[in-house]
């Protein structure tokens, strides 16, 4: 699929949740935005169909994400559901790594290649103020569990203020250097005043470059992360919703006022 700038668009970000169990400072949009009603979050079923209706349409690159991807009951089952697509080369999840432990065995059975695992320091005291009261011990303790699972490769999603020369970014760059993983550095974006910067050491946040579209848990696709407009694939159809979306990808990010990274997936 072509979009109207002709970017070749081939990458889906599936929330599977808008739940999550830290409450990091820079996610959520403005106080507590309400969460996603139960009865409007998709089924694994309708996961399936959407998915499998857009790698139909060309994608081929598929991420599980959240709100925390892992706090939804059975994610395994989805994930051996979602593997068992043809034509997905490249499946992958992003997690704060907390229950990482208890699943990473799982996951890799279950078809789940990769995993970028959010870290963004290793200060304990820093890491507890920045998720509002987390725990970085299960964190650590599940990239060590991911590593002896087989994922391949493992990056840190890393926040920083404005450099990846802060302390904080150094020292989880060197952590991930010592222990084979990737790092990505994710300058702090805000939604609501459409501010985004390109990942260092990834491909988000460069318009040009885009190739990405958004499930929501509650069935919208979003054409940009930055973006308010939505197409629900209950209301039209997995196929009228990802054509639709790719019709009207915009070239760049705008202020939205949705939910923020929770909702759509960050
Ligand atoms: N709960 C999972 C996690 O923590 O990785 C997946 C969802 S989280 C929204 C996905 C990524 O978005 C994380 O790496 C997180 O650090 C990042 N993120 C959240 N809010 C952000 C913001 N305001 N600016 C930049 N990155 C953000």
């Amino acid at each position: 699929m072509f979009d109207r700038f002709n970017r070749k668009i081939h990458y889906l970000r599936i929330s599977v949740t808008d739940r999550c169990d830290q409450r990091c400072i820079y996610c959520r949009q403005k106080g507590e935005n309400p969460l996603i009603s139960q009865k409007d979050v998709l089924s694994f079923e309708e996961i399936f169909e959407v998915t499998q209706k857009a790698v139909e349409m060309g994608i081929d690159k598929v991420r599980l994400t959240g709100g925390e991807p892992l706090v939804r009951r059975d994610i395994v089952t989805l994930v051996s559901m979602l593997a068992q697509i043809e034509g997905i080369k490249d499946f992958a999840i992003t997690t704060n790594g907390t229950t990482l432990d208890r699943f990473a065995d799982a996951l890799v059975k279950a078809g789940l290649q990769r995993v970028n695992i959010s870290l963004d320091t290793l200060d304990t005291a820093r890491y507890s103020e920045i998720t509002r009261g987390g725990d970085i011990e299960y964190v650590l303790r599940g990239i060590e569990v991911a590593k002896k699972a087989g994922f391949s490769p493992i990056k840190i999603n890393c926040v920083i203020q404005d450099s990846s020369k802060e302390k904080d970014a150094r020292e989880v760059a060197s952590f991930a250097k010592k222990n084979g993983m990737g790092v990505r550095f994710i300058r702090k974006m805000n939604i609501e005043r459409g501010m985004f910067w390109p990942v260092d050491g990834g491909t988000g946040g460069d318009c040009e470059r885009c190739n990405r579209l958004r499930l929501s848990s509650d069935g919208k696709i979003f054409p940009c992360l930055f973006s308010d407009l939505a197409f629900s694939v209950r209301e039209l159809g997995a196929e009228e919703a990802v054509r639709q979306a790719v019709k009207v990808k915009p070239k760049s990010g705008l202020p939205s006022k949705h939910n923020g990274f929770n909702a759509i997936g960050g």
